[in-house]
């Protein structure tokens, strides 16, 4: 068991404590009980960019593919993802599934997103540059979001805050995919950009497809409980288009 932030985090399984509230000494906020996505972890940081561009290639050829096989386990090779990540061959392989799913799913609902006016964009809180008291941002459990005070320049999530800013998204820095049912019901949205590892968006993008909204995915290039990491030229090019 190990604890960062408000979190508690035992084996694959997170409870999620929020920090004002300890300091306030109030404990019924006992919230979010979920899997960790992966049983593993990854960090795609330092693999070629061109993987991923392969990947979309894939997802694009493949179109609405189900069996990848021998596709994700010759570019788990070509990349050699299993040497530079670390990871087993059928993490490695997983992970290849799931990140081609987002992509197809993203290129099915390019042309509808592009139509959206009205968007928002989900961040994971994991993503924030701290995860204890040197992150300023005010948390609503109303919503449930943190709320980016601009604390660190080169902090992620205060990146794509400003980004959001600028081109008119709302932004909710979230604690999990639980959260997302709760933010988006209210505000009639008719586009989402979620971050999150492929595992997440796998199933955030069957909510959206649900309740019928438009979604982009960008995945994490590194997941894990803190310090996360994304592409944040992916994460412009999929905000701006239109
Ligand atoms: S920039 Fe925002 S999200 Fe990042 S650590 Fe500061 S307050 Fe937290």
């Amino acid at each position: 068991m190990f604890r960062v932030d408000g979190f508690i985090f035992f084996h694959n399984r997170s409870i999620y404590i929020h920090q004002q509230m300890l300091e306030e000494k109030v404990f019924t906020y006992l919230w979010v009980v979920e899997k960790i996505p992966y049983r593993f972890s990854f960090d795609l940081s330092r693999i070629s960019k061109a993987f991923f561009r392969d990947l979309a290639n894939i997802a694009r050829e493949k179109g609405l593919h189900r069996r990848l096989g021998s596709q994700a386990r010759s570019l788990a090779k070509k990349f050699r993802l299993q040497e530079i990540s670390g990871l087993e061959i059928s993490d490695a392989l997983m992970l290849v599934e799931d990140l081609v799913d987002m992509y197809v799913r993203n290129i099915s609902e390019t042309e509808r997103f592009r139509k959206t006016r009205k968007r928002a964009l989900l961040l994971p809180h994991c993503a924030r540059k701290f995860m204890d008291k040197r992150c300023q941002a005010s948390f609503n459990p109303e919503i449930p979001s943190y709320s980016c005070e601009h604390c660190s320049k080169d902090c992620l999530v205060n990146k794509a805050d400003e980004l959001a800013e600028e081109l008119g998204y709302d932004v909710f820095v979230l604690a999990g995919s639980s959260c997302v049912p709760q933010v988006l019901k209210k505000n009639g949205y008719e586009g989402v950009v979620g971050v999150a590892c492929s595992h997440e968006l796998k199933m955030g993008g069957d909510f959206l497809q649900g309740i019928g909204l438009s979604g982009q995915a960008i995945p994490l290039t590194k997941n894990g409980c803190a310090n996360t990491e994304f592409n944040m030229e992916t994460l412009r090019k999929i905000m701006s288009s239109s």
